[in-house]
């Protein structure tokens, strides 16, 4: 209301301050009314986290890695869009500009990564990975002639360029980004200087010597070895998801993390029961044969920084790594929850959207430690089922092909709410009231749709609420358009849906999978005007972060 309002005082100041002829003015006015909209789908919250459990030589590393953040902040510039600074010194709209450094670039990633300024096409799928004019099948088709190189064409640290001979060049991260990389490594190696924690000491330097030689494993294998550090740093190329062509290509990040280890301790008992929540699944033994790896680990921190690739558009609460399967292999993985960005979320996001669309007499019903521990069970999850078909079609992922995301992320969603349900029978998470998880799951769902079907969780949680609804698990008042959970319904409907995608996966069943999907994966009509009304109400959709020295500064000893 009060921004249509807004608008409207500007479009009339136009007419009243301007001739009305003046079209250019009039196209400015109307593109800066789309851009606000834009901007009014984040809120911007400060980064910060308490520092006094660092020693003052633990405090003299945070600027130091802040500074290594920010180069991957450069690089991943580069890897999505190009130059930074010619392109956004070309935009005179400050809105525009600040827009544009939220999305890395002329592409609003949560809305299909369309342009938002004039003048640019779609995002390129490859990004800036490989030569803009190449397609799909080119690339495949060089290798198929060249098969020689296709490791280096294909690896996850090469950027793809043309050269004059119409052949492709892989050119390795480490040379093409060498001084950049050289930077970054020279701060981690000083950081590493004032390391207390020897585990971290070591994978610091390794992570330095990781950055110049693309070669990742040994500083991946120190990281899963360290233990006792307070400070974490995640950094370097990580996810492949900027990569949109084939997915091959790691994009540079950062988080700075500090660990809370009271609530660390808390999770790593979890762990402990993973193979009894196995056994427990609601499906034949066949589902679920294959065991859960307990060599990983659950820690709870709080970010002190993001930078690059988790930064970009909207931002992670929640991460499983490392990637690198043969690391899996032998040390698991570890699996970091982001306190308080999952706080940020929750007041911000969450809280707004109950008061909205939850019945009254249930608002008590949502709060932050269910919240947590949705999300919490949701990453745990990931490692229950299956990896493999149970009919020697290969992994889930690959039968299941471009389904697969979305149906993973359904599955941990599911597994992890009757997880939580199942502990609560066992009387291991006793203190809680189940009626809390589901209604804040439930207002979750919500949440999550508006990231868009782009997504692999909008879709996700689009799927899970046409099955909840289905299934009455929940109930909407048509007056009111209000809705409440039904208790015994929710748990009917939860444990359905697991049963039904862990069927799914195990089977391999791509053809089931996409039935299952184009039933429910819609949006009716009255959702969508659900979903209006939070937009209407000016609810943000993700955050953006103020962060780095100046919010930190009073803490930090210099
Ligand atoms: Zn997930």
């Amino acid at each position: 209301m009060k921004k249509s309002m807004i608008i409207s005082f500007n479009i009339l100041a136009a007419l009243i301050f301007f001739n009305c002829a003046d079209k250019e003015k009039e196209v400015d006015e109307m593109a800066a009314s789309g851009i606000q909209e834009k901007m009014a789908k984040y809120i911007t919250v400060p980064l910060t986290a308490d520092l006094s459990a660092l020693s003052e030589k633990e405090k003299m590393m945070i600027p130091l890695l802040i500074d290594a953040a920010k180069i991957m902040d450069d690089l991943f510039w580069l890897q999505a869009f190009g130059d930074k600074d010619t392109f956004l010194n070309s935009l005179k709209n400050p809105m525009e500009k600040k827009f544009a450094e939220i999305n890395y670039g002329p592409w609003d990633r949560l809305d299909g990564n369309l342009p938002f300024i004039e003048g640019y096409n779609e995002k390129p799928l490859g990004a800036n990975f490989y030569p803009k004019d190449m397609s799909k099948d080119e690339f495949d088709s060089f290798i198929g002639e060249n098969p020689e190189l296709a490791e280096d064409l294909k690896s996850l640290y090469t950027v793809i360029k043309p050269s004059d001979t119409d052949k492709l060049l892989a050119a390795p991260y480490s040379v093409e980004y060498a001084e950049k990389l050289k930077q970054a490594s020279d701060l981690l190696r000083r950081a590493s200087t004032f390391a207390d924690d020897k585990g971290l000491r070591k994978y610091l330097e390794l992570r330095a010597d990781a950055l110049i030689t693309d070669n990742y494993y040994d500083s991946d294998i120190a990281w899963m070895e360290m233990k006792n550090n307070l400070i974490d740093v995640v950094i370097g190329p990580i996810e492949s998801y900027e990569d949109r062509l084939f997915g091959y290509k790691a994009a540079f990040e950062a988080y700075i993390l500090i660990k809370d280890k009271e609530w660390s301790e808390r999770l790593a008992h979890f762990v402990e029961l993973l193979p009894q929540l196995q056994k427990d699944l609601p499906v034949d033994e066949k589902y679920k044969r294959e065991k859960p790896g307990l060599e990983s680990d659950l820690n709870a921190y709080d970010a002190i920084y993001y930078a690059g690739d988790c930064n970009a558009g909207s931002k992670t609460i929640a991460i499983n790594l490392p990637n690198d399967e043969k690391v899996q292999l032998k040390k698991g993985t570890r699996r970091l929850q982001l306190k308080n960005s999952m706080k940020a979320k929750f007041d911000k996001i969450l809280t707004p959207i109950s008061e909205v669309l939850i019945k009254a007499e249930q608002l008590n019903n949502i709060n932050f430690n269910a919240f947590f521990n949705n999300v919490m069970f949701h990453e745990v999850a990931h490692g229950l089922g299956i990896k493999n078909t149970i009919i020697g079609k290969g992994t889930v992922r690959e039968t299941l092909k471009e389904h697969y995301s979305a149906i993973e992320e359904g599955k941990a969603d599911i597994l992890g709410l009757y997880m939580i349900t199942k502990l609560n029978e066992m009387g291991e998470l006793k203190d809680i009231d189940l009626m809390d998880n589901y209604v804040t799951f439930l207002a979750g769902i919500f949440r999550s749709i508006r990231f868009g079907a782009a997504s692999a969780h909008g879709r996700a949680n689009l799927i899970c609420f046409n099955f909840f609804k289905e299934l009455k698990a929940f109930n909407r008042d048509p007056n009111s358009g209000v809705y409440s959970v039904d208790f015994e319904k929710m748990q009917t409907a939860v444990e359905e849906l697991s049963r039904k995608i862990l069927i799914l996966q195990g089977d391999g069943n791509y053809e089931g999978t996409s039935e299952f999907f184009s039933k429910y994966l819609i949006t009716d009509p009255e959702l969508e005007n659900d979903l209006k009304r939070l937009t209407v109400k000016g609810i943000p959709v993700d955050i953006v972060f103020e962060q780095g020295l100046n919010v930190l500064r009073d803490q930090l000893l210099f």
